[in-house]
Order: C-alpha cells, then structure tokens, then sequence
C-alpha cells in the first residue's frame, strides 16, 4: 500500500479503581451476584440526587497530569441521552463541552508522541446478557466511574495502536489509576480508522470499530479494517461512516448502525450537579503520584542494567517487578543474572500462583515467552500480593546458585519455598539437604554405582552416542536427590570412561 496512509484513533474507557461508583456509595466489586451493588441512584429513580465521588476526581486528576494535559479546573456534567436496555436512566452523566483534561500526549517507546485530544469522567452503564430466547441485564456496572481518553489521530498503524494501549495500560497502572484489567472489563477500547492519500490534506471516511476484547483483537480488527477499506478505495467503491463490531471468530469487522452524531445525543448540563472547582492545592497532591513514567523507566534500565529490550519490557510491565528488580540488583549488583532468576523461576511460580494457594513445587520450562507474548501483558499487579520473599533474600538465592553452593535444581526448590513465605533460605538449604555437592570423594561411590548398573547406556556411550551420557548423569542427580554439581558428575563419568579404553 504505498499511496495511502493509515489513520487511527483510539478511544479508551478505563475503570477507576474506586470502591464505589461515581455518584452514588455503591460498591465496585467486580464479579458480585446480578443487581447486588444497586440503589435507586445508579437505577436511576425518579427524584434521587447524585452526589459527586471525590476520589474519582482525584484519580482522573491524577490520569490527566501523567499525560501532560491541561487541566480545566471548572468541572460540570453534562446529559448524554439516549435509550437502550442498560441504561435505565435513559441518560448517561458525562462530560462534554469541558473535558477534564486536554491537549495531553503519550510518549511511546519509540519516541513518537501519541497526542491525547481529550480526557473525562463520565459513569458506565450496565451490561445485558443475551440468552438463546430473551436477555438479562445486570446493572452493577451502572454508575461505575469511568475515564474516556481519547487519542487524536496520530496512530499510524495497527502496530503503533497495540504499542499506544500497551503503555497507556502500564502508565495508569503505574499511578494507581487503574488496574486496567481487560478481563475485568476495566479497559475497554474503540477504534476509528480511515485511509487517506499520502498527499491529502483532508481525512479519509472513517469506521469505528467495537466489540474488541484484548489488544490483540485491537491489532486483528484494525489489520482487517485497513485491508477491507484498501480493497474498497482500490475498486472505485465508497467508504460509509459506521460502526462496525469485530467478530472474532470469524476474523472480520460487520457493518452494525451508521453513526450518531454527537447532536443525537441531545447533550445538556446535568442540573442536579452543581460545578465543581479543582484547586492548584489538590492538582499539587495529585503531582505527587507522578514519578518516573513506563517509557523513562525502560530508557533507564536500558541505559542504566544492560538488559536486553525483550528482557526490559518483561522488567518493567510490572512496577511491583521492576522496583523488586531494582531493589534485589541493590544486594547482588548482577542485573543480568537477577534478572534471569525474575523473568525465569520467579514469575514462573508467580504465573503459577492462584489467588489462594502459593506455589508447592517446582514445575519445568520457562513460560515466561507465554506471559509476555508483546512485552506488555506482563503479570497482573494483584499476584504480586501473594510474593513474600524480600528482595534480599531473592539475591541470596541467586548468588549461593552463582557460587555453586546449590545447584539449579536447588536454587529453584528454595525459592518456590520462600517465595510465599519468606522463609529463611539457610534455614531450607539445612532442612532440605539442599547444598551442591561437589567433592568427588562424597560422588565417587554413586558414579560407580550408576555406571555397574546401566550397561546399555554405557555400551551405546563407548560406542560413540555420545547423548547416552545425559541418561547417567541423570541417575545419579537422581541418587544424590538433585545435590550433585553435575557439571563434576559429568567430568567423573568421562574420565572413568577414559579409563576403561
Ligand atoms: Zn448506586
């Protein structure tokens, strides 16, 4: 495609992490039974008041400063009306004409500058559950504080609208924002896209697209939209503005309703709020959340440990991850083999963690290829929770593995005993039997044995197949219960070899 360029906009609705909604004291818990965290206010009865949640100021503050954006310090509502089943007030609170916060951007990895048009508060609907002869709704979600950011359209491919997702996520994450959680449904995102001439001043016809459940659906449905529009313009044929839903089992966007204009919604000062006003004082507190963003982080670890870029992104999609990382490299200054233990054995017991039991065993393979697929997915912040383990103790592990006092083995069974628990590592290395034996005086008696009772391996070694070798060393760590250096096993088991020719 090379006379036409890629447009793309995104808009993200992000779930404050508040414990109760933005106008009433319902609870946010995720996951409670249908129409349990309701009242007549998020229902929206006829002549309830809303009353304005101040900690979902602060967050959203808080969101809009962390993109640079200029903050409008007179705050107001507005009406959003219109119907549909899961909005029972037929009205959403929301914000218009005055957003929160403007002309803000986002730095992405690359250094390119993503900039934010808009952010505002508004309330989430409820969410109908369609069976097979009638639908369901459940209006938890009714009144849950919601940010909507929206980008301009600097996105210039699919590419660029998965990696704009990925750092959005990780930097409200890394102010408390939100969990951004897309299973959750605490991250939602909307794309509109259109092609246009190189030359052109003007933008091209635009789609959005909905109904994208991950930032991998974000990247496909984009793919798909860009190649439909291409083919479309390349035959003459028009784009239409619509809506267009991602259908993910069959890879491809479906036209859905032409879109509404903003007129449609009949926007209106929400009366029964009155404004609000934000001071320096509390945009100052807010500040104080603000420090080291996802992309100066990655720049620094990069500048500052020597990581390679894969292993970085793994560090840092996880700031619990990356302030452990910093504080472990404190006791042990070996970045690389810190961080060889984290992105390996760690967060191969932390992925194996569920929300109640801590890990029990040592599992093989690394999946940690499986977890950062784009370097973003990361771990999801609250498993952190479960991690006791002190930094200090975490190094300690890895520099009794590096001095050969335990081997692999070893190192990764003290560690899924104290990753949990804290537990005193010297204390397990005793109790466990866990030191490396390295003394041939101490391995001699085993080689021996292994070698008398495994002919055939033996034979097929002297006979040239060299791998057979693994089978023996093997048999002996077996022997030894996982002690042995089996680095010296294996020189014993050559040079007995050696001998016999
Ligand atoms: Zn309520």
């Amino acid at each position: 495609m090379k006379e036409l360029e890629i447009v793309i906009g995104l808009e993200v609705h992000v779930q404050l992490g508040t414990e109760s909604k933005i106008f009433c004291s319902c609870s946010t818990k995720f996951q409670s039974l249908p129409n349990t965290n309701i009242c007549p206010v998020c229902c929206g009865y006829p002549g309830v008041l809303p009353v304005f949640n101040k900690r979902a100021l602060e967050l959203a503050v808080r969101a809009c400063l962390a993109m640079q954006c200029k903050i409008n310090k007179k705050i107001y509502f507005e009406r959003k009306n219109y119907f549909y089943p899961d909005l029972p007030k037929n009205y959403q609170i929301s914000q218009y004409k005055k957003p929160l916060g403007e002309e803000g951007f986002l730095e992405l990895p690359t250094g390119k500058k993503i900039k934010i048009e808009r952010i505002h508060l508004e309330e989430d609907a409820g969410k109908l559950i369609h069976k097979e002869s009638h639908s369901l709704a459940d209006f938890n979600r009714s009144g849950i504080a919601l940010l909507e950011i929206v980008s301009c359209p600097d996105i210039g491919s699919p590419q660029e609208a998965f990696d704009y997702l990925g750092y959005l996520k990780l930097f409200l994450q890394y102010i408390g924002v939100s969990n951004c959680d897309m299973e959750k449904g605490s991250l939602r995102c909307d794309a509109n896209i259109s092609l246009k001439k190189k030359e052109a001043k003007e933008l091209g016809v635009k789609t959005e697209l909905k109904n994208m459940n991950s930032f991998r659906g974000v990247k496909d449905a984009l793919e798909y939209e860009v190649k439909r529009q291409e083919s479309r313009i390349q035959k003459g044929e028009e784009i239409f503005q619509e809506t267009r839903l991602w259908d993910v089992d069959k890879q491809k966007t479906v036209a859905m309703r032409t879109k509404e204009e903003a007129r449609d919604y009949r926007y209106f000062p929400e009366p029964d709020l009155l404004d609000f006003f934000v001071s320096d004082e509390f945009i100052n507190e807010e500040k104080k959340f603000i420090k080291e963003s996802p992309c100066q982080k990655r720049k620094r670890f990069l500048a500052e440990y020597g990581l390679s870029e894969k292993e970085t992104e793994i560090l840092i999609a996880n700031l619990k991850m990356a302030d452990f990382f910093e504080q472990a490299v404190k006791f042990y200054p070996k970045p690389r083999e810190i961080s060889n233990w984290l992105i390996g054995p760690f967060l191969e017991l932390l992925n194996s963690f569920s929300d109640k039991t801590p890990p029990s065993k040592v599992s093989g393979g690394s999946t940690c290829a499986r977890l950062c697929p784009q370097g973003y997915e990361g771990i999801p912040m609250d498993k952190f929770k479960a991690v006791k383990i002190t930094p200090a103790n975490f190094s300690k592990i890895v520099i009794l593995f590096s001095q050969k006092k335990i081997n692999n083995l070893a190192a990764k069974k003290v560690l899924s005993l104290s990753i949990a628990t804290n537990r005193d590592i010297d204390e397990i290395i005793e109790k466990e039997e866990l030191l490396q034996v390295s003394s041939k005086e101490e391995l001699i008696s085993f080689v021996e044995e292994v070698i008398r009772d495994n002919p055939k391996p033996v034979k097929e070694y002297l006979n040239g197949k060299l791998p057979a070798i693994m089978f023996l060393i093997g048999q002996v760590m077996k022997k030894t219960k996982g002690t042995a250096n089996p680095q010296v096993v294996k020189e014993m088991i050559e040079k007995s070899f050696k001998s016999r020719q």
